[in-house]
């Protein structure tokens, strides 16, 4: 199996609640707020400099990153404030998250 699906497969073991928080980030990337569009955007920009960013996921061909193995064309639409594992992301969200709270979607 691929390392960036056990991965996955371990966090959600480790932590169940992290199922919604996935879902949630899928959801939101089937239909973005501008403003979501834009911290997605500033997202993917620190991933593609990161040294757990992966290219091409084995099976399925998507960019994923090698720490959490989350695919990351839907990662970086989470709605939670700085879930890239390293904390990469704090410097984007601490700008533009906020804004991205006014029309939370969430499948809870
Ligand atoms: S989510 Fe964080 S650790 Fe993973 S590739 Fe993006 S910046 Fe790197």
């Amino acid at each position: 199996m691929n390392l960036g699906l056990k991965q996955i497969i371990s966090n959600i073991v480790k932590d169940p609640s992290k199922i919604v928080t996935i879902l949630d980030a899928w959801v939101a990337s089937a239909n973005p707020t501008e403003e979501q569009k834009n911290l997605a955007e500033a997202r993917w920009n620190i991933c593609v400099g990161c040294e757990h960013f992966r290219e091409k996921r084995d099976v399925t061909g998507d960019p994923y990153c090698f720490k959490c193995g989350c695919n990351l064309r839907k990662k970086i639409f989470t709605i939670k404030y700085n879930e890239c594992p390293e904390k990469k992301w704090e410097p984007v969200d601490e700008l533009l998250w906020k804004d991205t709270q006014k029309q939370k979607k969430s499948i809870l």
